[in-house]
């Protein structure tokens, strides 16, 4: 209110509402959505730097909303995190991403690794070591297939269940990665305390690196200090071949981006393997 009036305030309130409404609609349509089949993942290739060979995949959950068309994860993740809905939604990710990769390996690759999302609840659920215990029992794949990427989000909601949480999964040959690196407000803290190999740089910095000097100072110390630990490093958000260019100059081990492939579909993955990646 205040100085800009009454009218001002009014806004306020019903954009207030506005998005309450959203959430509550939002949250009641996902909630169907998993018996609808609405779900699907895409998947994103990761390549090593210096040789150019696909290292993996990260797994990039779809929602397709009959009406509305395509949903971005960033406008229905949020508002599911809190929810045991997001749980049982992220339990079938992993499960699907077990099931990709058997299908990728079936196509001849049998190399390639998949970095799947986790949530926040997610991470301190009790029951995740056993729930992957078992997809890598049913599945018969080892776990160093798999690298679990989390964000600080991701960690900040228990730091000493998550660090226990992490040491389980590790015992079974799971791998880290720490995502949208230096963004938060203690990536370097998390980075001494947590049990991690692999850094993912904020695709914030690498769109700008060319441009903007800080953002350029930014990311070639950061590929310094975490080589210098001991960990790899991936740049996400790499779109042109100046920026590929650089980035292998200064040692980087992954990229990920438009620049090689968008996310790609699960239905096209076949199609997208024959034509465009080599063993
Ligand atoms: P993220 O984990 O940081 O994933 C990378 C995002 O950057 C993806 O957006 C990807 O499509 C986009 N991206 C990749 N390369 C480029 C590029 O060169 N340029 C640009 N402009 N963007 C690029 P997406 O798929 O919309 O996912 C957004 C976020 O949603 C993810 O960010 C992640 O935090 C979350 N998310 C997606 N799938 C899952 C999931 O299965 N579980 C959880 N918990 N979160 C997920
Ligand atoms: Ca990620
Ligand atoms: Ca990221
Ligand atoms: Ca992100």
């Amino acid at each position: 209110a205040k100085k800009d009036g009454g009218g001002r305030y009014h806004m306020h309130h019903m954009e207030m509402y506005q998005r309450i409404a959203r959430h509550v609609f939002l949250e009641g349509e996902v909630r169907q959505a998993l018996a609808k089949q609405q779900f699907s993942l895409s998947l994103q290739p990761q390549l090593e730097t210096k040789s150019r060979k696909l290292y993996g995949f990260e797994v990039l959950l779809r929602w397709h909303h009959p009406k509305r068309g395509l949903i971005p994860p960033d406008d229905f993740i949020p508002i599911l995190e809190n929810s045991a809905y997001m749980l049982e939604l992220s339990y079938w990710v992993l499960r699907r991403s077990f099931e990709l990769l058997l299908q990728i390996q079936k196509l001849g690759l049998t190399q390639v690794r998949m970095a799947v999302n986790l949530s926040a609840g997610q991470f301190v659920d009790p029951k995740l070591p056993d729930y992957l215990k078992a997809l890598l029992a049913e599945f018969a794949v080892p776990a160093s297939y798999f690298e679990l990427e989390l964000t600080e989000q991701t960690l900040v909601k228990d730091i000493n269940i998550a660090i226990e949480v992490m040491s389980a999964l590790r015992e079974l040959g799971f791998s880290f990665a720490i995502d949208d690196f230096g963004t938060g407000y203690s990536s370097l803290a998390y980075l001494k305390k947590m049990p991690v190999d692999v850094i993912k740089i904020d695709k914030s910095f690498v769109f700008g690196m060319l441009e903007n000097n800080a953002d350029y100072q930014i990311i070639i110390s950061t590929i310094a200090m975490v080589k210098n630990l001991g960990l790899q490093v991936v740049a996400e958000g790499v779109e042109t071949g100046a920026q590929l260019q650089s980035l292998t100059q200064h040692d980087c081990d992954f990229i990920q981006g438009y620049y090689f492939s968008r996310p790609v579909p699960e239905v096209e993955l076949e199609d997208f393997i024959r034509a465009k990646i080599k063993d």
